[in-house]
């Protein structure tokens, strides 16, 4: 089949911006920066740490794998994601830290100027993979009111964020604010509920308590229903052990639409971010119609973490025969060592080989006018 058949999708919908961008460039970013580190990198620094000259870990295997899972390598879920996270996290705080000392400005200002030109590196990669369009989930509103976009990037794509928060974190008032604020100032489109997935327990599905999650979706429901376009991502239905996460959710929501006289979505724009796990019922399929679902797909993602024991487990063929439509994503392309344009080939190549190409013309066709909804905003 000619590249061009799946090199057309457009959008990145679920992506995380601590792990957009790719190992190589992540070492190149942190070389700018300073000119040594601590050794070795997937361990938190502490005294019994080396300090080794940058430049020696631009090709360095153990280096890229500190940050990154190379692509069709598999590691245990729970500590994949947790070791490429922290350690992401952690070398940036260290080369801040260098940057600050040697310039003699605040942490502040440094953490600002680098966090800008990591993003911008991440939106660049994101260019040469074709993106038009892209939602990215990050925490820090202070840090995403700094990002500029420079002149290589500027006008060549289209972003907004998700602000975010893990599962078991508190939804307070100050959360509530701090969505409604950045979905006026144009900074955010919505909200994302993520984190490690594990069953939802029994104080999570009590409608009050401080682990209600009842409680969490409320609030936040609260706010985006009132704000037309916006967008509700929840991670569900991602590791092996929660497949009635969903339906659970779906039920919680139901509850809250009831209680508060909402309508079926949109607004806001509900995503399941993965949707892999999943009882298949009647309830299911319905509710994700009835309120007009997105359900996002990041197929090597799923199968770098091990919540799939191959890509062909991948359900695109079932929500296809449901009528539910998804799109192809990364959850972070530079920490799987994956693009939109892998993704899309994988899709590609499931619906090949079930004999169905035209599905994957379809999903084009679809996310074009999701697309053009979503620029002209
Ligand atoms: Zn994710």
């Amino acid at each position: 089949m000619e590249y061009s058949r799946f090199k057309q999708t457009k959008t990145e919908l679920h992506t995380h911006l601590m792990g957009m961008l790719s190992a190589k460039e992540f070492l190149q970013l942190l070389v700018k920066y300073s000119n040594y580190i601590y050794w070795p990198i997937n361990k938190t620094e502490n005294e019994n740490s080396e300090y080794i000259e940058f430049k020696y870990l631009l090709d360095n295997k153990n280096a890229i794998e500190a940050i990154s899972i190379p692509l069709g390598k598999k590691v245990p879920y729970d500590k994949g994601l947790n070791n490429l996270y922290r350690n992401r996290s952690e070398l940036l705080a260290f080369i801040i830290k260098q940057f600050a000392s040697k310039h003699n400005i605040s942490e502040k200002t440094a953490q600002q100027v680098i966090y800008n030109d990591y993003f911008n590196r991440c939106l660049k990669e994101l260019i040469d993979n074709g993106v038009q369009y892209a939602e990215i989930s990050f925490a820090n509103e202070d840090l995403i009111n700094c990002f500029k976009q420079n002149d290589e990037t500027k006008g060549k794509l289209k972003y907004t964020f998700l602000l975010c928060t893990q599962r078991v974190n508190k939804i307070g008032a100050s959360t509530k604010e701090k969505i409604k604020r950045a979905y006026e100032n144009g900074i955010a489109i919505g909200f994302d509920f993520m984190g490690m997935e594990t069953p939802l327990d029994d104080d999570e599905l009590k409608e009050t308590g401080r682990k209600s999650y009842y409680k969490k979706l409320n609030s936040v429901l609260e706010v985006l229903v009132k704000c037309p376009k916006s967008v509700l991502r929840i991670h569900s239905g991602e590791a092996f052990g929660t497949e009635e996460n969903s339906e659970k959710i779906f039920k919680i929501i139901d509850k809250i639409k009831l209680d508060n006289g909402y309508k079926d979505f949109p607004p806001p724009e509900l995503r399941i971010g993965h949707g892999i796990h999943y009882k298949k019922n009647d309830y299911y399929y319905d509710f994700l119609k009835k309120n007009n679902v997105i359900i996002e797909i990041n197929a090597v993602s799923n199968n770098s973490l091990s919540n799939i024991n191959s890509i062909e487990e991948l359900p695109y063929i079932d929500y296809l025969e449901h009528g539910i439509p998804i799109v192809v994503s990364t959850d972070g392309h530079g920490a799987y060592s994956t693009s939109i344009v892998i993704e899309d080939k994988i899709a590609y190549y499931n619906y090949l080989k079930n004999k169905i190409p035209e599905a994957y013309t379809l999903l084009i066709k679809w996310e074009e006018n999701y697309m053009e909804k979503k620029v002209s905003r």
